[in-house]
C-alpha cells in the first residue's frame, strides 16, 4: 500500500453561546478545526486532526509545506517509521507546538488506515474493551462570571452530565458551579496556566472547601513541573496537567518531579496516538491517572473515544458548546452526558461531507 495524496482542510464551525469569552477561531463565535485526510492506492483513506486554537491558516501552511510532501509514496502501515522520520526531519520546528501537532494528525490518520485495513474498530486494535459508552465531562468555555457558570452548569447537569470542568480563574466562579450543579457532581477547575507559584498556593487554599476533583494547569509556565510539584505538596486538591507537554520525555520529567495526580496528553498535540500509548504505560508505572485531554470535535475526538475505551479512562472531556454541526456525525454526539463507542471499522465514523462542504474555509 502507498500513500497517494494528503489533503488538509480548515473548517470553522459556529456555536451559539454568546456569553463565551473565548475567541476560538480568532474572529468570533466559531470553532476552527484542521482536518487531514491521507489517501492510498488501495481505496482506503484515513483521517487525522491537528490541534487548533486560532491562526490556523498558518498551521495549515506549515502542514502543507513541511509535512505533506514527506508522506507521498510511503507505506501507511509503517506508522512508527513514518512518525519517527517526520519527528527527526522536523524537530527544530518544535518538539512542543506546531510541528508536534502536525505529526500527531499524521499518526492519527495512519491508525485510521490500519483499522480500516484490518476491518476492526480502533479500540479493539488498542486492546479491546467491554465498554459500549463512556461518561463525558462537560468542558465549559470561559464565562468569567459566577452566574453564567452556574446557569451553564445547571443546564449540563439537567442534560445528564455528572461532571463539569470550568475554564476560569476567579474562585467565585467555582461557587457558581456548585450552586448550579449541587454538591454531588464532580467539578474540575482548569485555569490555563495563569499564576505564579505563590499565587497558586494562595488560591488553592481558597479553593479547597469546594471539593474539586482536580485543579488543572494553575501555574505559569506550563513546563515548570517543579512549581507544580511544590504546589501539589502544599494542597489537598489533586493536580492535573499535561496538555502542553510534547513527547514522552516531557512526561517522564513531569512524573519524576511528582508534579501531577492526573496526566492529560492530547493526541492531536503530543505526537499522536502512538505517543499516547507510551505515556499511558509510563503513567501506570508512576501511579498517575491517565486522563487524555480532548479539545477537538473532529477525527481527534473520535480517536480519543477509542483510546479512552481501550484504556478504561473513567471520564472523557467534551466541549460543552452548541455547535452548528457535529462534524463526525450523530454517532459520536453526546447523549445524556455519555458518548457511544463506535463499533464500525476503525473510527466507526467519518467526517460528515455536508458539514465539510458547508464549513470549510480553506
Ligand atoms: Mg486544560
Amino acid at each position: 500500500m502507498k500513500i497517494t495524496s494528503v489533503e488538509s482542510m480548515l473548517l470553522a464551525i459556529p456555536f451559539s453561546d454568546r456569553d463565551v469569552q473565548w475567541r476560538l477561531g480568532g474572529t468570533g463565535h466559531v470553532f476552527q478545526t484542521l482536518m487531514v485526510r491521507i489517501d492510498t492506492d488501495q481505496v482506503l483513506s484515513g483521517w487525522g486532526e491537528v490541534f487548533t486554537k486560532n491562526g490556523e491558516a498558518s498551521l495549515k501552511a506549515m502542514f502543507d509545506t513541511h509535512v505533506r510532501p514527506a508522506l507521498i509514496g510511503r507505506d501507511p502501515s509503517h506508522i512508527n517509521a513514518i512518525k519517527r522520520d517526520l519527528e527527526r526531519q522536523q524537530h527544530n520546528f518544535g518538539r512542543v507546538g506546531v510541528m508536534a501537532f502536525c505529526v500527531s494528525a499524521v499518526d492519527l490518520a495512519l491508525w485510521d488506515i490500519l483499522g480500516k485495513a484490518a476491518n476492526l474498530p480502533l479500540y479493539r486494535l488498542l486492546g479491546g474493551s467491554p465498554r459500549t459508552e463512556i461518561p463525558l465531562y462537560a468542558s465549559l468555555a470561559r464565562y468569567g462570571a459566577a452566574p453564567t457558570v452556574g446557569r451553564t452548569t445547571e443546564r449540563a447537569v439537567r442534560e445528564g452530565y455528572r461532571a463539569v470542568k470550568l475554564h476560569e480563574v476567579l474562585v467565585e466562579t467555582v461557587a457558581g458551579a456548585r450552586a448550579g450543579g449541587g454538591p454531588d457532581i464532580a467539578v474540575m477547575l482548569d485555569t490555563n496556566c495563569p499564576w505564579t507559584l505563590a499565587e497558586a498556593k494562595r488560591n488553592a487554599r481558597r479553593l479547597e472547601p469546594f471539593n474539586l476533583a482536580w485543579l488543572e494547569e494553575p501555574t505559569w509556565p506550563p513546563e515548570n513541573v517543579h512549581a507544580l510539584a511544590e504546589l501539589r505538596r502544599s494542597t489537598t486538591i489533586p493536580i492535573a496537567a499535561g496538555e502542553n507537554a510534547g513527547s514522552l520525555i516531557d512526561y517522564r520529567i513531569m512524573f519524576e518531579a511528582g508534579a501531577v495526580d492526573f496526566v492529560q496528553p492530547d493526541i492531536a498535540k503530543a505526537h499522536g496516538l502512538t505517543e499516547a500509548l507510551k505515556i499511558a504505560a509510563l503513567a501506570e508505572a508512576y501511579d498517575v491517572a491517565f486522563m487524555p485531554h480532548c479539545f477537538m470535535i473532529g477525527p481527534g475526538y473520535a480517536h480519543t473515544i477509542h483510546l479512552c475505551a481501550a484504556h478504561d479512562v473513567p471520564l472523557m472531556e467534551r466541549y460543552y458548546l452548541d455547535f452548528a454541526a457535529e462534524p463526525m456525525g450523530d454517532i459520536v454526539k453526546p447523549r445524556a452526558g455519555k458518548v457511544a463507542v463506535p463499533q464500525g471499522a476503525e473510527l466507526g465514523c467519518e467526517p460528515d461531507p455536508a458539514a465539510v462542504k458547508l464549513y470549510r474555509v480553506t
